[in-house]
């Protein structure tokens, strides 16, 4: 288990004071302009080095990222922009930073852009995200006034801007590109890539986009060292994590961990077990609602890092928001929610995405009726195959696969409720 010396995130539950001071008594802020001194490449080999995956869901080298953006300005500004549209269903991490650890965020802000050579950074925010809005927006100001922000940022010699922007409530706009056109004040639609955003992003100039976590972990990894951080979990997973857990478990909570503890470890020390014990888990969806969901038997001795998640049990890390489901839960009236989430969230540009999650949903309402021929299940998975990687954005991908797991794990649930429905069998049918 990750010992209080080891975590990043030292006021992550707001117990201890979230100003700037209080921030500098946890040592944050400390010898920021000597870390800078040491120089861009420094900055993104120590990244590199210390082997950090984005941590926004898609778990992209974090250090190699930074490396795509040009060395030399060809005339143009480079941009980083924070993506703090934080909105997939049972992630609430970036939150509990913005709201009681602001000033983590806003050293790396400064400490990231500068090592890609922008002098403004913006912070894109959720629409419902206005307590966190009000703390880092007073946390901004502390640090302008502080000399930490502005010209000449924390005496580094470097000029450096950071701006929030509050967005309007829809989940698409936490899609990189969509973000950027919406920042733009556009219609919040994902662009098609290539071009990718550090080539032409933000007003088509170079850009960085990159999660709260990933730059609030920024200034402790330079200062520990890059093999500090790469000292926790598996090779190629390295480092420590906010997890967030919610649904049947004792205590739901948001917990930095090392990465790659277990589940059961994850689940007894830091949430007081699964509600009614071990038997009762039913199924999990281990990192935000756009992962397939595992059945609870396959999670107990599963490896909480991106590497065992995807390659062993056919699911992801995502965005490490864990949703526990015991065996009272409806498991396909749980996926046809978010189905119907998904639905809701399309922005319609691309056909497959548009057509499919409303036809998905449409047959997942059926099926949570068992109101529906077994023969339709194969539809249903095939339907999603053909929305899966055939969109511009990651959205078809994240209303195809909570189905595509529902029926690969939990097939035997479906066809009862269709017999049960067609016998007049009625006790295993949802309950309305
Ligand atoms: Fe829009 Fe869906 Fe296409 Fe993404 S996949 S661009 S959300 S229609």
């Amino acid at each position: 288990m990750l010992t209080d010396k080891d975590r990043i995130f030292t006021n992550i539950y707001g117990m201890h004071d979230r100003s700037l001071k209080g921030a500098q008594s946890r040592g944050h802020w400390d010898g920021t302009a000597k870390l800078m001194e040491k120089g861009r490449d420094w900055i993104i080999d120590e990244m590199k080095s210390s082997g950090l995956r984005g941590r926004g869901g898609a778990g992209f080298p974090t250090g190699l990222k930074w490396s795509f953006m040009p060395k030399e300005s060809d005339g143009r500004p480079s941009y980083l922009v924070v993506n703090a549209d934080e909105s997939e269903p049972g992630t609430c991490k970036d939150r509990e930073i913005m709201r009681h650890d602001p000033h983590t965020l806003i050293e790396g802000c400064l400490i990231a852009s500068f090592a890609m050579q922008a002098h403004a950074c913006y912070i894109y925010l959720r629409g419902e995200y206005i307590r966190e809005r009000e703390a880092l927006q007073a946390a901004i100001d502390e640090a302008y006034d502080a000399g930490l922000l502005g010209k000449n940022a924390a005496k580094s010699g470097w000029d450096f801007d950071l701006y929030l922007h509050h967005g309007a409530g829809a989940y698409i706009c936490g899609e990189e590109t969509a973000l950027l056109e919406s920042l733009e004040g556009k219609k919040g639609m994902p662009r098609m890539k290539p071009p990718f955003p550090a080539g032409a992003g933000l007003y088509g100039c170079p850009t960085t986009v990159n999660n709260v976590e990933s730059i609030a972990v920024v200034p402790t990894i330079l200062r520990r060292g890059g093999e500090w951080f790469s000292s926790f979990g598996r090779q190629n997973n390295a480092g420590t994590k906010l997890f967030a857990i919610s649904g049947h478990v004792n205590n739901p909570c948001v917990v930095e961990e090392a990465m790659s503890i277990s589940f059961e470890e994850l689940i007894d020390k830091h949430c007081g077990g699964i509600r009614g014990g071990w038997d009762n888990l039913k199924a999990v969806i281990p990192g935000g609602s756009s992962v397939p969901c595992v059945r609870g038997e396959h999670m107990r001795d599963a490896v909480m890092d991106f590497d065992y998640l995807r390659n062993e049990l056919g699911s992801g890390l995502g965005t490490a928001a864990v949703i526990v489901m015991d065996q009272s839960t409806d498991i396909i009236k749980a996926i046809w929610r978010l189905s119907a989430f998904y639905k809701h969230e399309s922005c319609g540009q691309c056909t497959p995405c548009r057509e499919g999650t409303g036809w998905m949903m449409r047959v997942m309402d059926r099926l949570v009726r068992g109101e529906a021929e077994v023969e339709e299940i194969d539809m249903l998975f095939d339907v999603s195959k053909q929305v899966e990687g055939h969109t511009i954005c990651a959205l078809g991908d994240a209303a195809a696969w909570p189905i595509q797991g529902l029926i690969k794990n939990f097939r035997d649930e479906i066809e009862d409720r269709i017999k049960a429905q067609k016998s007049g069998r009625v006790s295993a049918v949802a309950a309305e």
